[in-house]
């Protein structure tokens, strides 16, 4: 692949170009031409990016593979990332490892991805947030997917627009759901293989009174005017995926009135630029940069490129 990839290509649906230019970020993540292909596609958002969490087991990969082919029957690309959270812990990213999604290679219209969880900004790792910033320019939908175990659930907050839980029926997640204040997070709350009926009704209803006690604390999407969505999905048997697929369409609607996906985005990019500034320069490097506001439309990473000749000279 000839450099500097052309953002066109990738605009086109050019798979090998979309690959070339992950390998590009992650191997110069700091160079002009990273710089310059990332920043045309934070000014070229185009997708609507949803995060999806859940402990291991709870049935992700088999919801995104169902949500994948619902999305692509409605005529609708997808670019997926799924965050390996196991290269943390060993340091080695093996890439695709994870993916256990089976999607057509010959289908432009879908893209996945397995990225490492090291190197993490506070949050996922910065080359995590770089992929999804390009496949926000290039895909209609980009789907985050991450494991939720303990306070990672809440890492997906700063790079996706709407953030999508997955609930087990019948393995207490619904209780560690209410206790551990994951409640403000969610949009949308899936109760997965809701073929299991019995126990996924009751985890709907304590998942939806847990909702009812907290809806309105600061934090929850309740005082915007979105009330949280409870689903039941049985992606196995194909049911509830077309529900799951208009609930996010009614986010997305709800986060353009407003102004709000506007806001939402600008302060996530502000986060990362500060997180950014801290994992190159350190603490010192981020106290002498001063204040790191971002002019609304600019790029992160150019202001990123700018705070390092600033800091560097
Ligand atoms: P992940 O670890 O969260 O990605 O979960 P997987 O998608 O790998 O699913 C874990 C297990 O749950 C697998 O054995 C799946 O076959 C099973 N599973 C997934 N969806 C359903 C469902 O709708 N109903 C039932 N009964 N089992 C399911």
């Amino acid at each position: 692949m000839a450099l500097p990839i052309s953002f066109e290509d990738l605009q086109k649906g050019d798979k090998a170009a979309l690959a070339a230019a992950l390998a590009q970020i992650e191997s110069n993540p700091h160079d002009d031409a990273t710089v310059r292909l990332l920043t045309r596609a934070f000014e070229r958002p185009r997708g609507h990016v949803v995060g999806v969490t859940g402990p291991p087991g709870v049935g992700k990969s088999t919801l995104l593979g169902k949500l994948i082919e619902n999305l692509r029957a409605a005529g609708r690309t997808v670019g997926v990332i799924a965050v390996d959270p196991s290269s943390k812990r060993t340091g080695g990213a093996l890439l695709g490892d994870r993916i256990r999604l089976a999607t057509d290679p010959d289908d432009k219209g879908v893209f996945v991805r397995s990225m490492a969880a090291r190197d993490r900004l506070g949050g996922l790792a910065e080359i995590t947030v770089s992929a999804m910033i390009l496949m926000r320019a290039i895909y209609d939908v980009v789907l985050i997917e991450t494991v939720g175990v303990g306070q990672s659930e809440t890492d997906v907050e700063g790079a996706a627009d709407t953030i999508v839980f997955c609930v087990q029926p019948g393995s207490g997640d619904s209780l560690q759901f209410m206790k551990a204040g994951i409640v403000e997070i969610p949009d949308i709350v899936v109760v997965t293989k809701s073929d299991m009926e019995a126990a996924a009704n009751q985890a709907r209803s304590d998942i939806r009174g847990a909702i009812k006690v907290t809806g309105g604390m600061p934090g929850s999407g309740a005082l915007e005017g979105w009330e949280t969505k409870v689903l039941s999905v049985a992606a196995l048997h194909g049911r509830g995926l077309a529900e799951l697929a208009s609930a996010l369409d009614a986010h997305r609607v709800f986060l353009e009135a407003e102004g709000r996906l506007g806001r939402r985005r600008h302060a996530q990019a502000e986060a990362w630029l500060a997180a950014a500034v801290r994992e190159r320069f350190g603490r010192d490097g981020l106290e002498r940069a001063g204040t790191l506001t971002l002019e609304s439309g600019v790029s992160p990473f150019a202001k990123l490129a700018e705070v390092g000749k600033t800091l560097a000279g």
